[in-house]
């Protein structure tokens, strides 16, 4: 690398995709010699890992592998009650009973693993994988980036502190991207018009670690189980609906969420305030140029309800960090455009069919009342009965099945294809 750079690698943004993807970088097998600095708007407070985060994530088998290949994983189990680990999926719509033969339920036990994954805050996540970037030799810097100017031999990144220039930009600053405006990378999006509260709440009976989901007919309501014994909730409605219900005192709320989870774990009451989130798909259809890379939200957002988000972004991270490293192996320069393209080719189809598939369940399972929602909400039964449909909908929430990176493969080999 020429001298007038400050670093090979800048990552602009340090949520739980970026942060990780830099505790990977600095970890790799022949990118750990190279100089990465993370750009960071907003750094998270330190008291924040206790577990009270309002806004969780279902983190899959294959996250799980690449926190702990990034080094994040012990102060995530570390710490008590960060980590709430999930058993079974128990999901069904408002037409059937809670237990009916409408419902299906997933248990870890059929693929003889221990849980299907792990319930974190999202603060936790962050600054697990910021510590795991510092203690591996990466630079943390506190700034705003506002703009990127591409030169003939690097990329200049201007931020709130002054300029520095970067062999590679990996934008990693979620949906309102700089990186990927000031790349002209576009997005198509789309609004679904749609509110996810989130907040925790006491339950009258144990959730027996399981994550359960009910589809409404209005939306879609998920009760994610705590270590705490509370669960966490994500309720996504129309806006106007959801609006009304924020505006309810709590025993008022309580009494509409417990009516919307039909009393499945007996009456629930809010424990925590309430924060809602504006729903809508976001899709880059180019995710690099020469010398630039989106990842996670930069690149794609998903509907909530399958909880997929950081679990799509954590594989970007991942599958990006192989392509550079086969790069530095092999003498390539890691901001060529062909490198960058391989990295493309591998996540962008899979994140795509994961933006079209939580489309249809959306459309279908959470608010179907014609004929083809009736369809998809009887299809569940039937997917509970078929042995072989079953084990792929488990593998497919572990986040096993696919073209995976080296930090989730068994093996520690990566799918990556030339
Ligand atoms: C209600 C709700 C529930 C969800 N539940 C789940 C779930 O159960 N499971 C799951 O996997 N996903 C879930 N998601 C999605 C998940 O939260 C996101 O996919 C995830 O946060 C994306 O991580 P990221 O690091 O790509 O982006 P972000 O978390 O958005 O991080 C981007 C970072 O970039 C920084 N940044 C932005 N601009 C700049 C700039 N100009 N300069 C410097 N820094 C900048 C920001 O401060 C931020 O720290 C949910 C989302 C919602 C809305």
């Amino acid at each position: 690398m020429t001298a007038a750079r400050d670093c090979d690698i800048a990552i602009v943004g340090g949520g739980p995709v970026g942060a990780m993807l830099g505790a990977l970088l600095v970890r790799g097998s022949h990118t750990a010699g190279l100089r990465v600095v993370l750009l960071e708007r907003e750094l998270p407070n330190e008291h924040a890992r206790g577990g009270a985060d309002l806004r969780v994530v279902a983190l899959s088998r294959a996250s799980e592998r690449i926190c702990r290949a990034a080094g994040a994983w012990s102060a995530l189990s570390a710490a008590p009650d960060v980590l709430s680990p999930y058993e079974r999926m128990h999901v069904w719509p408002a037409s059937e009973p809670a237990h009916g033969t409408g419902a299906l339920t997933f248990d870890a036990g059929e693929l003889a693993e221990p849980n299907l994954g792990y319930i974190v805050g999202n603060t936790a996540l962050q600054s697990a994988a910021l510590e795991a970037l510092r203690a591996g030799g990466g630079e943390l810097r506190a700034t705003r980036v506002d703009d990127l100017v591409f030169e003939a031999d690097a990329v200049r990144i201007e931020t709130g502190d002054g300029a520095l220039r970067a062999a590679l930009v990996i934008g990693a600053d979620g949906g309102r991207s700089v990186v990927r405006r000031a790349a002209g990378l576009g997005t198509l999006q789309q609004d679904y018009g749609q509110l996810g509260i989130v907040a925790n709440v006491a339950c009258e009976r144990a959730h027996a670690r399981t994550a359960w989901q009910r589809f409404l007919g209005e939306g879609t309501l998920a009760l994610l189980p705590l270590a705490s014994g509370e669960c966490s909730i994500v309720w996504s409605l129309p806006k106007a609906r959801a609006e009304a219900l924020l505006a309810l005192e709590p025993a008022a709320f309580s009494a509409e969420l417990t009516a919307a989870s039909d009393g499945v774990l007996g009456a629930l009451t809010l424990a925590s305030e309430r924060r809602a989130f504006p729903l809508r798909r976001v899709h880059a259809p180019v995710y690099v140029r020469e010398r630039c890379a989106l990842v996670g939200d930069a690149a794609h957002i998903v509907h909530p309800l399958a909880g997929q988000g950081v679990n799509l972004g954590l594989l970007d991270a991942a599958a990006l960090v192989d392509c550079i490293d086969a790069a530095v192996a092999s003498g390539e320069a890691p901001g060529a455009l062909r490198v960058l393209r391989r990295y493309e080719r591998w996540r962008k189809g899979e994140n795509e069919a994961m933006g079209l598939a939580m489309d249809l369940f959306n459309r279908y399972l959470a608010f179907g009342d014609d004929a083809l929602g009736r369809i998809a909400q009887r299809g569940l039964g039937w997917v509970g009965r078929a042995p072989w449909l079953r084990r792929a909908f488990v593998e497919r929430a572990l986040g096993i099945a696919g073209e995976m990176p080296a930090a989730v493969s068994r093996s520690g080999r990566s799918s990556l294809r030339r």
